[in-house]
């Protein structure tokens, strides 16, 4: 590898850019996991996530990508032949219904085109033909990182509540939480899952379940086999602040580095910037000339926007030729979409001109790799950045 000067843009929708605060929080020297100075880590970990999944119920930590937590969430409230009804918004939808087929449980996928978020009514229409209620669980992605689009989470609950079934509702918010709205308490969410390789701001590694007092409680006596990923001995555990196994020492010094700069910021704030960041970024795609792959007006999101390359052109060529030549790594179209999306994502540590460098990165890119476009979409990104007031900045 030769060295190039300058930062390297990594603007895939997670994995993003970590803070200096939060790598120099790492980087403090390893302690003993059991040892009287630990309990104090781990107890502001598991209080501050509750912060941030603005929940009063339990959250677990788990050293694990978003996958272990995904299991988790099914192993320990589920049993083997359960029906869960599932939405296809996209790619994560689609593996997270792969792992439930695996694990023997009984998924239902309502189809979806992958322009959007889970729809309320078709999930309240399906649920409602339930009468047996057989189905235990409904399970929606909060925010579908393969494509841009956002569900309405707390609709999807109201959904349920008005067809009186007593499905749980699971959330994967692995994309969503720290950047997008998310009221676990308010929107009656029973499981929730998430990473820290997003919105979190933090490298791979440590991933979460939140969990309802209802979920837990069914999981006491229900669910499947389970060892690594079981809730009740985290729990028992937890209480001290400590973990049954080795954590993620250094990743929980970065997660409460992480959730005191969150809270500096003020979520509301955090999630405001999210959402103009996202309105600026589909202001400069439009002018291109292309499109953005959501469709759904109000369900777009403010985390990353899934741009469709015009007929006849590769999103894999033009990601090769931007990353080449400007240094900026974008992400690309998984599985129905490969080689015909890319994806930009504004989340995490990012600011008005990181988005400039950013939108200039992809506009001189369409340019180098012969993409039919409109110049000029960085102009229209800077005019919604200052119709829309900074949030938390005093005009
Ligand atoms: N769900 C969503 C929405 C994701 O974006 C991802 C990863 O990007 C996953 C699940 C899987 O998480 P991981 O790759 O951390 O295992």
């Amino acid at each position: 590898m030769t060295h190039r000067s300058g930062r390297h843009f990594l603007q895939i929708p997670g994995p993003s850019p970590v803070p200096e605060r939060v790598l120099r929080a790492i980087s403090a020297q390893v302690i003993d996991h059991r040892g009287p100075d630990f309990a104090a880590v781990g107890k502001a970990a598991l209080e501050g996530m509750k912060t941030i999944f603005k929940t009063e119920q339990d959250v677990i930590i788990y050293p694990s990508s978003g996958t272990g937590a995904w299991e988790a969430a099914l192993v320990n409230l589920l049993s083997e032949g359960d029906r869960v009804l599932m939405y296809e918004t996209g790619h994560f939808a689609a593996l997270w219904k792969k792992m439930a087929e695996k694990l023997g449980l009984r998924p239902e996928f309502i189809e979806g085109d992958w322009r959007g978020g889970a729809d309320p009514d078709a999930i309240e229409k399906r649920i409602r033909a339930d009468k047996a209620h057989e189905i235990k669980a409904v399970a929606v992605v909060h925010n579908e990182t393969s494509t841009g689009s956002v569900s309405p989470v707390a609709q999807i609950r109201q959904a349920i509540d008005a067809a009186k079934h007593p499905a749980m509702l699971m959330v994967d918010t692995i994309s969503g939480l720290a950047s997008i709205d998310f009221r676990f308490d308010e929107w009656g969410v029973d499981v929730a899952v998430s990473g820290s390789q997003k919105g979190l701001m933090l490298p791979p590694g440590i991933a979460f379940n939140a969990v309802s007092a209802k979920a837990m409680e069914a999981s006491e006596t229900g669910g499947m086999r389970r060892s690594y990923w079981d809730w009740r001995e985290m729990k028992a555990i937890n209480a001290s602040g400590y973990f049954p196994y080795t954590p993620a020492t250094n990743m929980l010094y970065g997660l409460n580095e992480a959730i005191a700069m969150l809270h500096e910021e003020g979520l509301e704030n955090v999630f405001a910037r999210h959402q103009r960041h996202g309105a600026a970024t589909r202001a400069a795609v439009r002018h291109w000339g292309l499109e953005v792959l959501c469709r759904q007006q109000g369900q777009e999101s403010g985390v990353l926007t899934a741009v469709m390359m015009p007929e006849g052109h590769s999103a894999d060529a033009f990601r090769a030729t931007a990353l080449k030549h400007y240094d900026i790594s974008l992400g690309n179209g998984l599985s129905k979409v490969a080689d015909k999306v890319f994806r930009i994502g504004h989340l995490g540590d990012f600011n008005d001109l990181t988005l400039a460098g950013v939108l200039t990165g992809v506009e001189l890119g369409l340019r180098k790799a012969g993409v039919p476009h409109q110049d000029g979409g960085i102009d229209a990104a800077l005019k919604v950045l200052d119709e829309i007031p900074q949030p938390g900045v005093a005009a």
